[in-house]
């Protein structure tokens, strides 16, 4: 991990954002709890995708479909043959990685050395024999290149074995009653099996979108990077069933529709960019995925996915449910297409932390804040009188009363102003009110502006309007 991932991590921690799970029997990896600053921060984040995604969207409906599916959704949606990574163990240290990562984690080297045409030929050749499922092939690919295990050092190393990703459990309580079943690995397939529920009690005519928020689980080989690669995580879906044939238009909307989303939060555009996937899945004919530029590099964040009719003419045939709709403006049935987007939420949480976590350095002082956009700062604005005495506290609380219905807000009255406003910088609380004697006199206040630190002053009655209209989005 490097450095400012590492500043994160621990600034997450310490100011109440993300604590590792169950910690004090040391951790579970690659699962995370968020505290009382990360909860308002996540569910802005959610709550501003929602909004964006479905109400200001008129041909857009969310649902909230279960975690548990009928275990044969799982089938038709090919996770259970595929959903794989291919695993490989060290024998020495017994540790074990993905098989594809290694080789492309030493194809990386040898790019980083300039040398081009051989990191090539090794994803070439590894994208051969994933494809063929040649798994020999990939372990002798290893061996051949004498990659070695960064714990051990050796190259003694087992077969490669396809790992499935789901996680499993047993519904029934008697044992030979028992059934499989899964914990969704995403939450695509609660909106494709609830297609036809939600178009016709909701009324859509295609185009129109069906978007969800939700848990979703794997069990992840290579689990590190923080809140990047989890083992439960969030979803934020939208699936958008279209005419046939209109699809690849529908893709470009959506591909620009996301980013410019991304941009109006505030994330620099030169931190984003796109990425064509040349190879793609064979349900898809077209996807892209939304990189960001993380203390580790460039990674995907948000995926943009031409689906074809791959799922709903999947889960026609195995259940024997037509999973049709009926154009009344072309006169005609048909299995509609799907543009995707997916984007995880912890995933996002992390983009957003990285790009507003800020270090600032000047001859007299340094302060660290987190630049966040106000409509999704965990503190909309922190009320401070001070001083304990002399009726500031009941002044101050009354301000509380006057915002505290429509804003999360803080009230403090402990330690030196000046702490106290470092304090709310550190979980980047955009306003710092300050409530001092002349407020008694006159019903005015100091409003400290987070970014600049530079203070104003405003009466009391403005301070709803001026909140209002910076946290909106
Ligand atoms: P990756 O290649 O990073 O494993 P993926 O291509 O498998 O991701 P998708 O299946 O397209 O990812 O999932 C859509 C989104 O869900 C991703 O863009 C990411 O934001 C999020 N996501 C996927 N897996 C995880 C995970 N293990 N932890 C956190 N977020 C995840």
């Amino acid at each position: 991990e490097n450095a400012q991932l590492k500043d994160i991590i621990s600034h997450a921690k310490e100011y109440g954002f993300v604590y590792p799970s169950s910690e004090i029997y040391d951790g579970l990896q690659a699962v995370y709890d968020y505290g009382a600053y990360g909860v308002e921060l996540k569910n802005n984040l959610k709550r501003l995708w929602w909004e964006t995604m479905t109400r200001v969207q008129e041909n857009i409906v969310g649902i909230d479909a279960a975690i548990f599916m009928h275990p044969t959704t799982w089938k038709a949606s090919g996770h259970v043959d595929s959903f794989n990574d291919p695993m490989i163990d060290n024998k020495d240290s017994k540790k074990r990685y993905r098989a594809d990562v290694l080789v492309e984690e030493h194809a990386a080297t040898f790019e980083r050395a300039g040398d081009i045409e051989k990191a090539n030929s090794l994803t070439g050749a590894l994208a051969r024999m994933l494809e063929a499922e040649d798994l020999a092939g990939v372990r002798d690919l290893i061996i051949n290149e004498g990659i070695k295990c960064p714990i051990s050092g050796t190259s003694n190393w087992t077969d490669v074995r396809q790992f499935n990703l789901m996680f499993s459990t047993q519904v029934g309580s008697v044992a030979e009653d028992a059934s499989t079943i899964y914990l969704r690995p995403e939450t695509a397939q609660g909106i494709f099996v609830n297609f036809l529920n939600v178009q016709k009690t909701a009324r859509m005519k295609v185009p129109f979108g069906i978007a969800q928020i939700g848990k979703a689980f794997r069990n992840e080989i290579v689990a590190r990077q923080f809140i990047f690669r989890m083992r439960e995580f969030e979803q934020m879906e939208m699936q958008f069933f279209v005419r046939p044939g209109t699809e690849l238009e529908w893709y470009k909307v959506w591909a620009e529709t996301r980013m410019n989303w991304h941009l109006a939060l505030g994330t620099p555009a030169e931190k984003l960019r796109k990425h064509d996937h040349e190879k793609l899945a064979h349900y898809a004919n077209a996807a892209m995925d939304i990189e960001y530029e993380f203390p580790f590099g460039f990674k995907e964040v948000e995926g943009i996915h031409s689906r074809t009719d791959f799922d709903l003419k999947s889960h026609q045939e195995f259940s024997k449910k037509k999973q049709q709709y009926f154009d009344p403006e072309v006169n005609q049935n048909y299995i509609p297409y799907v543009i995707e987007t997916s984007i995880g939420a912890d995933r996002l949480f992390l983009l957003t932390l990285c790009n507003a976590y800020t270090e600032e350095k000047t001859e007299e002082k340094s302060r660290t804040y987190l630049k966040l956009h106000p409509a999704i700062a965990p503190v909309k604005a922190a009320v401070l009188p001070i001083t304990k005495k002399d009726g500031l506290p009941e002044k101050g609380k009354e301000i509380v009363e006057l915002l505290k219905y429509d804003f999360n807000i803080i009230y403090e009255d402990a330690a030196s102003i000046g702490k106290r406003y470092a304090r709310q910088d550190l979980i980047g609380t955009p306003f710092c009110i300050a409530v001092d004697h002349q407020t008694l006199e006159d019903n005015t206040v100091t409003i400290r502006h987070r970014d600049t630190t530079e203070q104003e002053r405003v009466p009391i009655s403005e301070l709803h309007g001026r909140i209002a209209e910076a946290t909106s989005f």
